[in-house]
């Protein structure tokens, strides 16, 4: 499942493509994804306009066209947006194309169909509780030591599953919430009401080397991850604990080990983390 750090190179790939370029088409396949294709706004909306900018807010990606309205994509479980060449053979699950000026396409793609493709209009109809509660982005000035600290008072669920929740901070899957934890030092499973202000300044340290790093990388590819133009990304090779159980921590070289916390698998080295 793509995290924050996938979307956002799957972005930085669009930005460059997309941005100037018109939509002279929308050519539907499939209305239906977990929500069904706005095919009015869409064909009202998007075909014909120039796009100005693609932005990402947590895990979706914004498609702003000139006339204000914005494309809204997320991914889900198995969403994949490529931009190819216009006469690619299509490809099973290709649910939405997109025909761009200069013979290219970008085409949304998804097996499980999970995802979405919204369209919210400049005044912002059927965009009304979108981003309703979505926590700060890990990399914005407000996901500071201070508002971490706040939000896990008096709280017992382990820090773990707070920092996946998106209310707390947007688009911290499994993955990088492993990763930061054992970056910070901090032990998965510790309630989140006993961490103190030092740690959460790593913490929110650790979130933020983590994702950037990995954005770096172009992202984790466990299984099938890849950016617009269909490269795969390498940080699963830099994973300090996520997959690793029973394998050396590369810090102290205890073994790595695997639990489970709310039905997801928390890996952390007894060694590094308290
Ligand atoms: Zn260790």
């Amino acid at each position: 499942m793509p995290e924050l750090p996938e979307v956002e190179v799957i972005r930085r790939g669009l930005a460059s493509t997309l941005t100037g370029r018109r939509i002279t088409r929308v050519v539907i396949q499939n209305r239906r994804l977990r929500l069904p294709l706005p095919r009015g706004r869409l064909k009202g909306w998007v075909e014909g306009g120039e796009v100005t900018s693609v932005s990402r807010r947590a895990k979706y990606l914004l498609i702003t066209m000139e006339s204000g309205a914005r494309l809204v994509i997320h991914l889900g479980m198995s969403g994949r947006l490529a931009v190819v060449t216009a006469g690619t053979p299509p490809r099973d699950h290709d649910h939405v194309r997109f025909v761009l000026d200069g013979g290219l396409e970008l085409r949304f793609n998804d097996a499980r169909r999970f995802g979405s493709v919204q369209v919210v209009t400049p005044e912002g109809g059927d965009g009304a509780g979108l981003f309703a509660g979505v926590g700060p982005e890990p990399f914005s000035r407000a996901f500071s030591a201070t508002y971490l600290l706040a939000r896990t008072r008096e709280r017992k669920r382990p820090i773990k599953n707070l920092l996946m929740d998106g209310t707390v901070v947007a688009g911290i899957g499994n993955i990088y919430a492993n990763e930061a934890l054992f970056v910070a030092g901090i032990d998965p499973v510790r309630p989140a009401g006993e961490l103190d202000r030092d740690d959460c300044r790593r913490l929110v340290r650790g979130c933020r080397q983590v994702l950037e790093r990995a954005i770096a990388c172009g992202g984790t590819t466990i299984s099938d991850f890849v950016n617009s133009s269909g490269v795969a990304g390498s940080f699963q090779c830099e994973l300090q604990v996520y997959g690793r159980d029973g394998e050396g921590c590369r810090r102290c070289g205890s073994p790595i080990r695997r639990r489970v916390l709310a039905g997801r698998a928390a890996y952390s080295c007894p060694g590094c983390q308290r």
